[in-house]
């Protein structure tokens, strides 16, 4: 079977505090678009659970979260595990904020899903990704949610209207535990208008939600960094993207576009600024 898995940008990311259990609540609207991992999987006779990609350094066992999702699936259902490879032709950025390999393991998920004949309910399914990763339970939604808590508390949205969108993953890579340690200490110079956005896309205002976007962590960079990301979000806005922000706890920077000529120019100019670039739609 093959399966197609989506990145996910964050139109925006708040993180409303500390809980007692040392995670943050946060508050963010998530949207899938079609820079996509394609996965291939196929019965291997019971020669065990085997998993091969095009990145050398990612794991090819049960580390990796495709591998994870087929055991956390055969566990809920109650079933032994099976022989089964799993083929990942990554070109989600890995590290890049994107959820790349939480939706890997969404796809997962939702294929031996399918070929059982839809056994889990959706919801059901998505308890399932949460033991794998908490951006899992949204990549199995897909699409414009809502997700609260850790990301696992999820509600679906009105669809963002369709659009253009020019992504910048720039050379370095942030830590993620660093950034949530951060966080806590650093002063929030803005916060995202998430009631506002939330209302632009139940009016269809692709431009109310593009203005309203904003990630907090994107105060919570090093300097250096912070700069970096700004200079990407300048360039995208200078091209003309209706609104700019960096994606989970980056480093990539997008941009929403109305105009599919202006997204290209955008691409063709982030070339120059270095890092790696893509061009997509929303889904
Ligand atoms: P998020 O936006 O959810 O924080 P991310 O884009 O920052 O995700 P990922 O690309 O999902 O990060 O990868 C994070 C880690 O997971 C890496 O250290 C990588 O080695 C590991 N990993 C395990 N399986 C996969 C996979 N199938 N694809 C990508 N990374 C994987």
């Amino acid at each position: 079977m093959e399966v197609q898995a989506c990145a996910k940008l964050n139109l925006t990311l708040d993180v409303l505090g500390k809980r007692p259990d040392g995670y943050h609540d946060l508050r963010m609207i998530m949207q899938s678009i079609d820079l996509s991992d394609r996965l291939t999987l196929e019965e291997n006779g019971g020669a065990g659970l085997r998993v091969r990609t095009n990145l050398h350094f990612l794991p090819n066992n049960e580390k990796n979260l495709a591998a994870q999702a087929a055991l956390r699936y055969w566990e809920a259902r109650g079933l032994p595990s099976r022989g089964l490879n799993i083929t990942i032709d990554k070109h989600i950025p890995v590290c890049a904020g994107m959820a790349g390999g939480s939706s890997d393991a969404a796809a997962v998920l939702r294929a031996l899903n399918a070929v059982e004949r839809e056994p889990l309910s959706p919801v059901r399914l998505a308890e399932v990704g949460e033991r794998v990763g908490s951006d899992v339970p949204y990549c199995v939604l897909g699409g414009t949610a809502l997700a609260e808590g850790r990301g696992e508390i999820l509600t679906p949205l009105p669809p963002l209207p369709q659009c253009w969108v020019a992504l910048c993953k720039p050379e370095f890579s942030i830590s993620t535990p660093a950034l949530f340690a951060r966080i806590d200490s650093v002063r929030l110079r803005c916060r995202p208008d998430t009631q506002g956005a939330l209302a632009a896309l139940e009016a269809g205002d692709l431009a109310g939600v593009a203005r309203r976007m904003y990630n907090v962590f994107e105060d919570a960079l090093p300097d250096h960094r912070r700069t970096r990301v700004n200079d990407v979000k300048n360039l995208l806005i200078q091209s003309g993207a209706l609104g700019a922000s960096m994606s989970g706890t980056g480093p990539t920077v997008f941009g929403l576009f109305d105009s599919e000529e202006c997204a290209r120019q955008a691409r063709e100019r982030l070339l120059d600024l270095g890092g790696e670039v893509f061009l997509a739609r929303t889904v």
